[in-house]
């Protein structure tokens, strides 16, 4: 049988923009592919160490908070809350409408060009140290299956074992806890999205009445389980942009985990016997390839090859190295937090030009920021003549306007609102219940009516500022609006005579 003619590649055709993969060159592949494109399963060696034991306790701290946020309330708000169906939104217990866009996107631009500025000056620490899917893959993922399945050798072990009734048992158990995990995390994100109060009804009532809110809450879960159980490091290298925007941040001056070739080439064996003069005299350095540094890490890459894309700045490979070096006596750090210039040259950390420059644009969104928190109003009242609705004139001859006005509170507390005209004499009085209460955090509205005297209207309209004021007499904002009349003056002053007058009249 004739095999199929092999695909057309730059060393049969100079011109096609086929390459040939070199499998022995890191960059033409991926060291989690195989040659079929099948993906290559990692069981990274359990990380231990000073750099682990650091991360350890911040991850621990951080997911603390991460499950504990839809709970923790700051002046009755949550901490967090993104509703994006209520469009309402909470940071540090400050509430955010979608009328206050402009500070949640002057919000994202500071935290965007601060992630920037941070990427630049110390690469992924991001990544390594803060971002969930790290601490939820690495610290909580992770270390179930250590638990469970034992480390590496014992996991490729299992892996390779026929299905037993023990290995069924083992894989069970693991994917169980995954899954309940999995619910948990996928809760928690629905919490911040539709707020706790809400997530507890969910799950406490009847579910006939919440159809929507647990499909969500079963799509996060198997979304969850999937990331975690399956894609893994996936998340990282393929979806994730910004391992991708990386290279384009970072440059020499960057602080990343690196490996520090020019103290550890020539790679070679370590001899117990050979003195360490005598081996750098044969022109070899302090890695003595021992792949310890690649058997721990999670994404499967030999960080001896360079920064890539796909390091997660996890430090494991750093406690790997370190315990290497402890056991043949050399000085810690071969792999370690450096930049290529500290390496190459033996410069010290540097503030560059560019790093001045994000600085200079984080002080100025910070700047804006803050301005616009700090005049940031308590209500923001919208007031507007009622569509389609002429001057009214009133048996004593005032002229008065019809208006909506609606009322968002944007504090924690209930505001009893009143409003006053502030440059020209008339009553403002509210329909209804003849009160301006707005409840917290809630939208009102309802109508006003704004009388005038006539001899304040010089022409149809007069422009008029009405100040909003709370129960105390504290003057909230300043709004402004359009009052309309008759035409000419004359018209007004014979309906006030009582004898020319084409418009209802009002007591
Ligand atoms: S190279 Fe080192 S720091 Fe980067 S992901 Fe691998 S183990 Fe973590
Ligand atoms: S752990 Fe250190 S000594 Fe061992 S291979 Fe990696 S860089 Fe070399």
């Amino acid at each position: 049988m004739n095999s199929a003619p092999p695909e057309p590649d730059e060393k049969t055709d100079p011109q096609s923009p086929m390459k040939r993969v070199d499998w022995k060159d890191y960059r033409d592949h991926l060291t989690t592919a195989d040659k079929q494109g099948n993906r290559t399963w990692l069981y990274p060696r359990k990380p231990s160490g000073t750099w682990h034991r650091r991360r350890a306790w911040l991850s621990f701290g951080l997911l603390a908070l991460l499950f504990a946020g839809p709970f923790i309330r700051i002046n009755g708000n949550p901490y967090f809350l993104f509703n994006i169906v209520e469009r309402k939104f909470s940071i540090l217990g400050q509430l955010f409408w979608p009328s206050d866009m402009a500070i949640f996107a002057i919000a994202m631009l500071l935290f965007i060009t601060s992630i920037i500025v941070f990427t630049t000056a110390f690469g992924r620490l991001w990544c390594g140290w803060t971002c969930p899917q790290t601490l939820l893959m690495e610290m909580v993922f992770r270390k179930i299956e250590y638990t469970i399945e034992g480390d590496s050798f014992a996991q490729r072990a299992l892996a390779k074992a026929p299905w037993t009734g023990k290995k069924i048992a083992i894989k069970l158990t693991k994917h169980a806890i995954f899954f309940a995990l999995s619910w948990i995390i996928g809760n928690t994100l629905l919490a911040y999205i539709i707020g706790s109060e809400q997530l507890i009804q969910i799950i406490t009532d009847d579910p006939h009445n919440h159809i929507t809110g647990l499909s969500f809450m079963t799509a996060f879960t198997i979304v969850f389980y999937l990331i975690f159980a399956r894609f893994r490091e996936q998340a990282c290298t393929f979806i994730c942009p910004y391992g991708r925007f990386m290279s384009a941040t970072i440059d020499e001056n960057t602080m990343v985990v690196a490996y520090d070739h020019k103290r550890g080439e020539n790679r070679a064996p370590w001899k117990k016997a050979q003195s360490i003069v005598l081996r750098q005299a044969e022109g070899f350095g302090d890695c003595v390839g021992c792949r310890a540094c690649v058997a721990v890490c999670p994404t499967g890459i030999d960080i001896r090859d360079g920064t890539q894309m796909e390091c997660v700045h996890c430090t494991a490979c750093i406690d790997a190295c370190d315990a290497t070096m402890d056991k043949i006596n050399r000085p810690r750090g071969l792999i370690r937090y450096a930049s290529l210039n500290s390496i190459e040259r033996g410069e010290k950390f540097k503030f560059t030009p560019r790093m001045m420059l994000y600085l200079v644009a984080i002080t100025a969104l910070a700047g804006v920021l803050a301005i616009l928190v700090f005049t940031r109003t308590d209500v923001e009242t919208m007031l507007l003549r009622a569509p389609g609705a002429l001057y009214q004139q009133l048996n004593d001859g005032r002229i008065e306007n019809l208006y909506t006005i609606k009322l968002l509170n944007k504090t924690t507390r209930d505001l009893e609102v009143t409003l006053k005209l502030e440059d020209v004499e008339g009553t403002i009085s509210v329909m209804g219940t003849g009160e301006l209460n707005v409840p917290r955090a809630a939208l009102s509205q309802t109508s006003v009516l704004i009388a005038l005297d006539p001899k304040h209207l010089h022409g149809s309209t007069l422009k008029l500022r009405i100040g909003v004021y709370d129960a105390q007499g504290r003057k909230l904002e300043t709004i402004k609006t359009v009052f309309v009349g008759p035409r000419d003056q004359h018209e007004a002053r014979e309906g006030q005579k009582g004898d020319h007058d084409d418009k209802p009249k009002r007591d």
